[in-house]
């Protein structure tokens, strides 16, 4: 197993339900280590670049106009195997077939109120966390 840095988004649904610390608490408890953490607002741009994959679906708009509700809160988390291990913790995107004990299956509501983004692969966590963090944020101790 390696060492991999993650870029997860607390979307806002986690912000708005006030579930920040509910669901850092789990990352920490299961020994992942906060390297980076900010709050940002997701513009058009950025959600275009960030969401590429499916810009041309329906429900994208939708989406946008979710993911601006409020600010969300963008997390560097570090552990081994990160970026699957993360995956777990969050269950499928649907949060309606989410398993009772997954962040998703416990405070997700469907499909796209699903508290959080994790990365899906290492090489889209090293895109994305270069997309959200500057030189500088985040931080090796
Ligand atoms: P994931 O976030 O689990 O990697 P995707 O990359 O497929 O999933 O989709 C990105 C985000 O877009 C999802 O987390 C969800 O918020 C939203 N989304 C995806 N598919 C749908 C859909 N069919 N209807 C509504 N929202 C969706």
């Amino acid at each position: 197993m390696a060492t991999e840095t993650t870029l997860i988004l607390l979307k806002t649904d986690c912000v708005r339900k006030k579930l920040c610390g509910e669901v850092l608490k789990r990352f920490e408890a299961e020994g992942f280590t906060i390297r980076g953490i900010k709050m940002l607002e997701m513009s058009d741009a950025v959600l275009k670049e960030h969401y590429a994959h499916i810009a041309d679906r329906p429900f994208f708009p939708e989406l946008v106009a979710f993911m601006q509700a409020t600010p969300v809160i963008g997390l560097a988390l570090e552990g081994e195997d990160a970026v699957a291990r993360v995956r777990d913790l969050l269950g499928p995107t649907d949060s309606t077939k989410a398993d009772p004990g997954t962040i998703r299956g416990d405070f997700g509501e469907d499909m796209m109120v699903n508290v959080c983004h994790a990365s899906d692969s290492t090489e889209n966590a090293a895109i994305e966390l270069k997309r959200f963090f500057k030189d500088g944020e985040i931080f090796a101790y």
